[in-house]
C-alpha cells in the first residue's frame, strides 16, 4: 500500500516536470521568434526611408524574408525545439536518438532540446551519426 502510492507519487511528479519542460522548450521557441521578428520589424521601419513600393514588397514577402532573418543555427533549434516537444508526447524524450541511452540531467538541463547524448552530439558534429 505504501510502496503503491509511493510510485504514484513520483509518477506524478515525473508529469509535472515534463509539464515544466515543455513549458520551457515553448518558451524558449517563442523567444527565437520574437527576438528575430523585432529584429526584422527594425529593419523594415530603417527601410521605409524609400519609396512605398519597396515597403509593400516588404510585407508581401514578410514571412519569407523572417525565415531568412533567422541564421542557419536559429532555424536548427527551432526544429530540434518542436522535435522534442513531439518527444516529449511520445515518451521518448530524454534518449539519445543515435544510441538511446539516457541523455545526462545536466545536459538536458543546458541544452533541453538536446537530440544526442554528448558522445554522439560529438559524432554528429563530425559527420558520422546517419540522420534518420
Ligand atoms: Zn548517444
Amino acid at each position: 500500500m505504501a510502496k503503491s502510492s509511493r510510485s504514484k507519487k513520483s509518477a506524478k511528479k515525473k508529469a509535472s516536470a515534463q509539464e515544466t519542460l515543455r513549458r520551457r522548450l515553448a518558451e524558449q521557441r517563442k523567444e527565437i521568434l520574437s527576438l528575430y521578428e523585432h529584429d526584422l520589424r527594425v529593419g523594415q521601419e530603417a527601410s521605409d526611408e524609400g519609396s512605398e513600393d519597396i515597403v509593400d514588397r516588404a510585407n508581401n514577402s514578410y514571412n519569407r524574408e523572417f525565415m531568412f532573418a533567422l541564421s542557419d543555427t536559429e532555424r536548427q533549434i527551432l526544429l530540434e525545439i518542436d522535435e522534442a516537444i513531439v518527444r516529449l508526447d511520445e515518451g521518448t524524450y530524454g534518449s539519445c536518438l543515435n544510441c538511446e541511452q539516457s541523455i545526462p540531467k545536466l545536459r538536458l538541463r543546458a541544452v533541453p532540446w538536446a537530440r544526442y547524448c554528448i558522445d554522439c552530439q560529438e559524432r554528429a558534429e563530425q559527420g558520422m551519426v546517419l540522420e534518420s
